[in-house]
Formats: structure tokens, C-alpha cells, sequence
């Protein structure tokens, strides 16, 4: 006789938008939750309801939609970012942006800021590569993707796509092909805490943003900088651009390099543009 033992599925898998919607308290009262099972990619799918004329699909207010599994996650310019099933915490806030487009390129380091502020808060350090990564210990934990999308009444939303690792089968992480970290079981015991948790910091993040662009996170930024004062690589295409000693960003959002020979340090804008320590 063969017995097949089928996994029982973890409970702790499960995201409910009620629950999240509870533990993300005031601060996104105005904001609502959905859950899928599955799908393509959050960012896109809200982006389509946002620029959908259909009125049945439409986002009357912000909205977070969370997916248990991701199956084509976007990273910057094309590339993947790539989940196993329930292996992640894959989620995207559509918000209707109040604050001019040009101030956009500095929201994904405030969003940073968010997330590592958060996950601070649940017993992980982790810290900021410009502009749009989070790291532990040098390896790539979480990554944000910013969209942009109008809807038919020409409101700007901004669509704001996270993805956490939660575990990193071995196949998974060769197909990547670099390093990557994953949280601690302890921190994602009750996903549904950490998804309201970050709910939470990113509605106030959004207001603060909107309100006062990227000043109030520059310092916090910094303080989380991965490679502060440390050689660097920006890369375009893999090519070298520049190199030269990482300071932290400006109030811009423009990450700082004092290259060798250079008396002032120059000031890099994040294009579709890679950064690595030199020693990689
Ligand atoms: P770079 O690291 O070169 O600056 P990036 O930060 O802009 O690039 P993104 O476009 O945000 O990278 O993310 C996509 C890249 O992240 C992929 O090309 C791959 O190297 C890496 N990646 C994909 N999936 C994961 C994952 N689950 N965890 C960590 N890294 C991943």
C-alpha cells in the first residue's frame, strides 16, 4: 500500500483582508484590502483597474492587494522577480497620488524607509540599497517597484509593489543567480500582523510624502544606507558608469558618490541604473 502524505497547509499561509485590515489600524482606515489566491502580478492588475474605464473594476479609494502566490513578478526595466508559491509576501498599493509626477523618483527610498522602519519593528534589521532594495546582510530580502497609472478622470495613481521573501527553495535561488535573504519564520508568523503592520506605515508614508516630498526620510534613509561610505559600482547594463565612495542621498533622492580625483562628491539619478559594491 502506498500512503501519500499530503503537507497539511499552514494556516499561517492563509492572508485574510479582514484581519490585515484590522491589525493596519487608523492610519488606513481609508484604504482597502483585498486577497487572491493567485495572480500574474499585483502591480499590474491594479494598474489595469486603474486605468479601466469599466466602473465595476474601477478603485474608488486606496487600495492593497495581496497575493498568495505570485506568478510573473516584475522587477525594474522588465526584469522578473520571481516567488514560489506562499513563499513571499507579494503585495502592491494603489494610492491616488496628490503630490507633482516629478517628485515620484524619491518615493521608493521613503517606501524603503517604511518597510525597514516595519520590519524593525518585528525583531529584523535590515538595510537600504539605492534606490529600491532592501537588504540583510548583503543579500536581497525585499524588492519595490513603483508604477505609475491614470485614470479616466486623469487622477495620477501611484501603484507601489513589494515583495518579501518569506523562504527561497534552492532551485529558485539558482534561477536567480544572486544572493538573497529571506525573513525569519518568528517575523512572519502572523503574516496577516506584518501585512496590517505595513499597511500601516506605508498609508502614513503616502500622507507624508504627499504632504512634504522626501525630506522627512532623507536622515532615515541614510541611517539605513547599506554601503555608506563604502566603494561602489554604478552600473548601466552591466557596464561601469562610475565608481567612487557611496555617501548616502540628497534631498532629492540622488544617491551621492565622491569618485577618486572628484573635489566635490557628484550626484547619480536613479534611470534603470545598478548599483554594487565594488568588491562583489
Ligand atoms: P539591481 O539589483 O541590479 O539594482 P534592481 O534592484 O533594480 O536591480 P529589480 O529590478 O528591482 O532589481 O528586481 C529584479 C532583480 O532582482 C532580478 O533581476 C533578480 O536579480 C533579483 N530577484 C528576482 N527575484 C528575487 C527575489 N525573490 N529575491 C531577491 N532577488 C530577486
Amino acid at each position: 500500500m502506498t500512503v501519500q502524505f499530503i503537507a497539511p497547509i499552514s494556516p499561517a499561509s492563509h492572508l485574510s483582508a479582514a484581519r490585515i485590515t484590522a491589525f493596519a489600524g487608523y492610519h488606513a482606515e481609508q484604504c482597502r484590502v483585498e486577497v487572491v489566491a493567485e495572480t500574474g502580478s499585483t502591480n499590474a492588475d491594479l494598474l489595469a483597474r486603474v486605468a479601466s474605464g469599466d466602473r465595476s473594476r474601477a478603485l474608488g479609494a486606496p487600495t492593497l492587494l495581496a497575493a498568495q502566490t505570485q506568478t510573473a513578478g516584475r522587477g525594474r526595466a522588465g526584469r522578473a522577480w520571481l516567488t514560489a508559491p506562499s513563499a513571499a509576501l507579494t503585495f502592491s498599493l494603489a494610492w491616488p497620488f496628490a503630490a507633482p509626477l516629478q517628485t515620484l523618483v524619491g518615493l521608493p527610498l521613503a517606501v524603503g524607509v517604511a518597510i525597514a522602519e516595519t520590519l524593525a519593528d518585528f525583531g529584523v534589521e535590515v538595510q537600504l540599497k539605492w534606490p529600491n532594495d532592501v537588504l540583510q546582510g548583503g543579500r536581497k530580502l525585499a524588492g519595490i517597484l513603483i508604477e505609475t497609472a491614470t485614470a479616466p478622470d486623469q487622477q495620477l495613481w501611484a501603484v507601489v509593489g513589494i515583495g518579501i521573501n518569506l523562504a527561497m527553495p534552492e532551485q529558485l535561488q539558482e534561477q536567480i543567480g544572486r544572493r538573497t535573504a529571506s525573513l525569519p519564520a518568528a517575523a512572519a508568523q502572523d503574516r496577516d500582523l506584518l501585512l496590517g503592520s505595513l499597511l500601516s506605515a506605508l498609508a502614513q508614508t503616502m500622507r507624508q510624502f504627499e504632504n512634504a516630498g522626501l525630506a522627512a526620510f532623507v536622515e532615515r534613509w541614510n541611517r539605513l544606507h547599506a554601503f555608506a561610505g563604502q566603494q561602489v559600482l554604478i552600473l548601466d547594463q552591466g557596464k561601469t558608469l562610475h565608481e567612487g565612495r557611496a555617501l548616502g542621498i540628497d534631498q532629492i533622492g540622488r544617491l551621492l558618490l565622491q569618485t577618486d580625483g572628484g573635489s566635490s562628491p557628484i550626484a547619480i539619478m536613479a534611470g534603470d541604473i545598478s548599483l554594487r559594491p565594488k568588491e562583489d
